[in-house]
């Protein structure tokens, strides 16, 4: 399902984002980032995320799009309200999702990570789907890169605490575990 060459997924939306560069050498990716976010910030469904994430977010269409006028960021891939998945940036590739950041006493956290962002907000639930697709693309992450670990699974608040809080608490990190594991065990 993924492309090691390319470090693409087969089979889902490409949104290619030029918000992205090299790892430094040597670095592969060890850690898997879950974020949440919605543009604007608790609805969902819009055109917004790929925008931002392709540098094209009309700072007129909202005032949050205002406050957040000349951010870069972007992140490896998107799992939509309804499971869909959308990729931005090669898994082989740097993403600019994390910022300032330092997992096990490592910082640049951008630098050795996939960043994953759920389509969410705070106080919202997420989806089955969205769980069934995570799930889904974390375990072929596993596959593709065996430098990768089901133990190196982080929330974006446990990386930048004090900075960021997403995917916020109503991500529920049990739940996740529990089908990782079975569906590990089942392939
Ligand atoms: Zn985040």
């Amino acid at each position: 399902m993924i492309d090691r060459a390319t470090g693409l997924l087969a089979g889902v939306r490409q949104v290619l984002s030029p918000h992205c560069d090299e790892r430094p050498a040597g670095t592969v990716p060890e850690l898997l980032v879950v974020h949440g976010i919605s543009l604007p910030p608790g609805e969902f469904c819009g055109p917004w995320i790929d925008r931002l994430f392709t540098g094209t977010l009309p700072a007129d269409v909202h005032p949050y799009f205002k406050e957040i006028e000349g951010l870069v960021a972007s992140a490896h891939a998107l799992i939509r309200r309804d499971g869909q998945i959308v990729q931005y940036v090669p898994f082989g590739a740097r993403a600019w999702h994390a910022g300032r950041s330092e997992y096990q006493g490592r910082s640049a956290c951008n630098d050795f990570s996939i960043g994953i962002e759920l389509e969410g907000a705070d106080g919202t639930p997420y989806t089955e789907p969205q769980y069934g697709a995570l799930v889904a693309l974390v375990a072929t992450l596993l596959a593709a890169y065996p430098s990768l670990s089901c133990a190196a699974i982080a929330g974006h608040s446990d990386v930048a605490p004090g900075r960021k809080t997403d995917p916020w608490q109503v991500f529920d990190w049990p739940r996740f575990r529990t089908l990782l594991k079975e569906r590990l065990a089942a392939q």
